[in-house]
């Protein structure tokens, strides 16, 4: 890396604590507003005015501003008892500053108001929605020429979408068998065992564990084979998201005999709570979603992973998805995915069983732009070590964010560590033609019938949500523009609140606290901190679990002006064995405490670049220390 460059350009690219670059936010908002300004003004001068200078001086108009401005500052004020995102006392959620491109853009572009959800209202924004999509998808490795993705309103909506699409993809074998049938032709397809065979004759547990691209193939073949329209529908006769799920498991049983189990999605432990609406709302059903323990980092236990496989192949229930995540929202691990795509390949090869692979990235992914040199090329890890200087990455590290370009899917949030204004997720998808699943042509926005070129700014038509602001893809480009997505931008960002988190996990060291005691979870992956504080007078886990409850109240936005602000989570069991057993072993706490109440576990997010600390920069770290301590002496005068 090029010396301190990226470090002197980091003080350029946020607001700041103290608002040190007011001067400079200033001039960028005021011309962008002037700038949109000129555009109405000239803007067919020839139609003359409709609010007229005389207008604005009656009575009615004064009382209108008068309203505005007394309004405006009633949430001015209201809006000073939200929480302080901005400062390094905040250590709460995965919200930080946002960039000052972001916010420019994101003002600039509201301004127009443009709708994402065709180009027909959005001619400018949606061409920067899908160079950012590309440009995320270069960053993690995936080929260009196929893969595609888009912006939404974030990670609930990005994953929904990729496990929509995955039962899609899971279950078109069937629709493909049956239509071929019907149609009378023949339709090859590569089995998992690389041999090409007509998918008519193939049985139903076969056609559930085809792989994706194999699957894809056979689609385009079969549209080769007859009239487009007698094609589409055939496979609508035949397809899941056509039929329902009642008529279509009836359906099964008469075509196949069997319906099999239904199908499962794998979990680790970690996974966000929003995957149990996602199964839920797709009619999969919450107790389809089957949980893989987590080992010690609270990353996916691959061996426990490959133990369900085999049990869903024993029993031949279809696996559909296997989410794998890059960046758990409580502890920031980083799943070793290197090590799932190996259990997909054995898979294949041993049980004949395959499945979509999901990176649930939406708080790591931007992670991968640690791992990028300004021209492209994917750094080592020990040249990653020595740019950063503070021991980290590992080489499994890296091999886990180079696996992500093997994910058939992908979620990443520019709205968490890309720190864009709400709202920002992304989808990304590596091959592009999965998502002719999950589309459907409305009459009246569609610019042709079909699924050609033209009809890729039309976005609307491949995803869930529909009208989305043009600005939040304003946002997010401008950012990349400024920052880029190698170490020299987002990765130099990132790799700062590592260190910093590093640094706070070093200095909650056992004694840190004295009298009280700590324990940590292991050093972690990215930028969340995970411990407990002990005292030798509380020996039950009940107590326990009330006096880190206790800390937490009093520095959090619950408090009255907390000095600080953390967070904390109840990890339980059984997901959390791997984690936890080996802290219960140090306090002395049976484990059958343990099964009763669950161990509630502080936890701090580090967003901030600047938290690390260094030269004429405020030591949050040893505030943090010190808030901590006055927290847990005063709960323990509680308890
Ligand atoms: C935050 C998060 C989500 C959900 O994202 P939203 O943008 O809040 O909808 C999903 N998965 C992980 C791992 C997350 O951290």
């Amino acid at each position: 890396m090029t010396g301190p460059a990226p470090d002197e350009a980091l003080r350029a690219w946020f607001l700041g604590p103290r608002a040190e670059n007011a001067d400079l936010f200033e001039r960028l908002i005021l011309e962008s507003l002037r700038d949109h300004v000129f555009w109405r003004r000239n803007h067919h001068p020839e139609d003359g005015f409709t609010i007229h200078e005389s207008d604005r001086r009656r009575p009615g108009y004064d009382d209108a501003i008068a309203r505005l401005t007394e309004e405006l500052q009633g949430l001015l004020a209201a809006l000073k008892r939200d929480v302080p995102f901005f400062s390094g006392r905040y250590q709460g959620h995965m919200l930080g500053e946002q960039t000052i491109a972001a916010q420019v853009a994101y003002f600039a572009a509201m301004l127009y108001n443009p709708n994402n959800v065709t180009e027909e209202v959005s001619p400018v924004t949606t061409r920067l929605e899908l160079e950012v999509a590309a440009q995320l998808a270069a960053m993690i490795g995936y080929p260009p020429d196929r893969c595609w993705g888009h912006l939404c309103g974030g990670g609930t909506i990005a994953n929904f979408e990729a496990l929509w699409i995955a039962r899609g993809v899971r279950y078109l074998p069937v629709a493909l068998a049956l239509a071929a049938r019907d149609l009378g032709v023949p339709l090859a397809v590569r089995g998992l065992d690389g041999r090409q065979a007509d998918i008519r004759g193939q049985s139903l547990w076969t056609l559930l564990n085809l792989q994706s691209d194999a699957t894809l193939d056979a689609y385009h073949l079969l549209h080769e084979s007859a009239p487009s329209s007698d094609v589409v529908a055939a496979l609508d006769a035949h397809s899941l998201s056509a039929i329902g799920y009642q008529d279509y498991t009836r359906r099964l049983v008469e075509a196949f005999g069997d319906p099999l189990p239904a199908g499962v999605v794998l979990v680790p432990a970690t996974v966000h709570y929003s995957w149990e609406k996602i199964v839920r709302a797709l009619g999969i059903g919450a107790q389809r979603m089957i949980t893989v323990p987590v080992d010690g980092s609270c990353r996916i236990d691959p061996d426990a992973l490959w133990r369900e496989l085999t049990r869903c192949a024993a029993e031949r229930t279809p696996v559909l998805a296997v989410v794998s995540v890059c960046g758990t929202t409580e502890e920031a691990a980083i799943d070793r995915l290197d090590l799932v795509v190996a259990a997909r390949e054995r898979a294949a090869r041993e049980l004949g069983l395959t499945f979509h692979l999901h990176s649930d990235a939406c708080l790591g992914g931007y992670a991968a732009a640690v791992t990028r040199a300004p021209d492209g090329r994917r750094l080592r890890a020990d040249e990653i070590r020595s740019a950063h200087g503070f021991g980290w990455p590992s080489q499994e590290w890296l091999a886990s964010i180079e696996a992500l370009a093997q994910a058939d899917s992908i979620t990443i949030d520019p709205h968490k560590l890309g720190y864009i204004p709400y709202p920002a997720g992304a989808l990304l998808i590596r091959d592009r033609r999965a998502r002719a699943l999950v589309s459907v042509d409305p009459p009246y926005l569609a610019p042709t019938g079909d699924a050609r070129p033209q009809d890729e700014r039309f976005i609307g038509r491949w995803i869930l949500e529909g009208s989305k602001p043009g600005a939040a893809a304003a946002a997010v480009w401008l950012s990349h523009r400024v920052i880029p997505l190698d170490e020299r931008g987002y990765g130099h960002i990132i790799a700062r609140t590592v260190r910093g988190a590093h640094r706070l996990h070093a200095a909650l060291e056992r004694n840190a606290l004295a009298p009280f005691g700590t324990l940590r979870f292991p050093r972690p992956d990215l930028n969340i901190v995970n411990w407990i504080v002990t005292h030798p007078s509380v020996t039950d886990l009940g107590s326990l679990n009330a006096l880190n409850d206790g800390i937490h109240a009093r520095l959090s936005p619950a408090a009255n002006d907390p000095a600080y602000y953390i967070t904390r989570t109840r990890v339980r069991p059984p997901a959390y064995d791997g984690a936890v057993v080996p802290l219960l072993a140090e306090l002395g706490v049976p484990e059958t405490e343990w099964q009763r109440e669950g161990l509630v576990v502080l936890r701090a997010v580090v967003m901030d670049p600047f938290f690390g600390g260094g030269p004429r920069i405020p030591d949050h770290v040893q505030g943090l220390l010190h808030a901590l301590k006055a927290a847990a002496t005063a709960t323990l005068e509680a308890l």
